[in-house]
């Protein structure tokens, strides 16, 4: 089976830290782990979750998108990335589909030349000041949807795509897709629902995304 797309969850994939919402709560000094159970216990929906984060920022005297986006530049980028998207580049499309924040995946993609990106945003006026609310085009609970929605998008089997991801929010996706990679995983759910485990360096990816247009050296 050869594939026409690569798509990538960021926190923990592309990114070495566990979330990038997480980065900024270690960053002001706040927490959403109580909003975190209530979101997996079925109490709040996406919308509500992320408003209960962006409230806390704000109480902290977060006021733009750009005071986010200085703390979100600090994400440590994972070992091998630039070389793993030059080589997949030219023979399969490559993506992000991440619950994680658009304010990061959108710098991961410029400079990695990741083509397309689907992850949150937060609401903002033409300032860019943060409205309190967010924009929610992947939920955390429903990968599959999104990841399915962009494979039509670009006109390509999902079967014909490979998902990658981290932790058990992946499965939705990996399910859908033609080969699912385990990357760096943390929890045994992802790690059974995959067709591959690579740990370590993003460039163990490689070996097994094979494509019609074979790399050029
Ligand atoms: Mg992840």
């Amino acid at each position: 089976m050869s594939f026409e797309l690569v798509a990538f969850d960021m926190d923990g994939v592309l990114i070495s830290c566990r979330s990038s919402w997480q980065l900024i709560h270690d960053e002001l000094g706040t927490d959403n782990n109580e909003d975190l159970k209530a979101y997996i216990r079925g109490e709040i929906d996406d919308e509500e979750f992320i408003k209960r984060d962006v409230t806390k920022w704000m109480d902290k005297g977060i006021k733009t998108r750009s005071d986010l986006e200085r703390i979100l530049s600090k994400a440590p980028r994972t070992e091998g990335l630039l070389e793993t998207i030059s080589s997949l580049k030219g023979r399969v499309k490559t993506a992000i589909v991440s619950a994680g924040l658009d304010l990061i995946a959108d710098q991961i993609a410029r400079e990695s030349g990741i083509e397309y990106v689907l992850a949150n945003g937060l609401e903002v006026d033409d300032e860019g000041r943060l409205g309190g609310r967010g924009v929610v085009r992947v939920p955390l609970r429903d990968k599959g949807k999104p990841f399915i929605d962009l494979c039509e998008l670009l006109g390509i089997d999902p079967k014909r795509a490979v998902a990658i991801g981290n932790s058990k929010f992946d499965v939705p996706m990996l399910k859908h897709a033609g080969l699912g990679i385990s990357f760096n995983p943390i929890d045994e759910e992802i790690g059974r629902n995959s067709d591959v485990i690579v740990r370590g360096s993003m460039v163990g990816i490689l070996p097994f995304i094979s494509t019609t247009q074979q790399r050029r050296v």
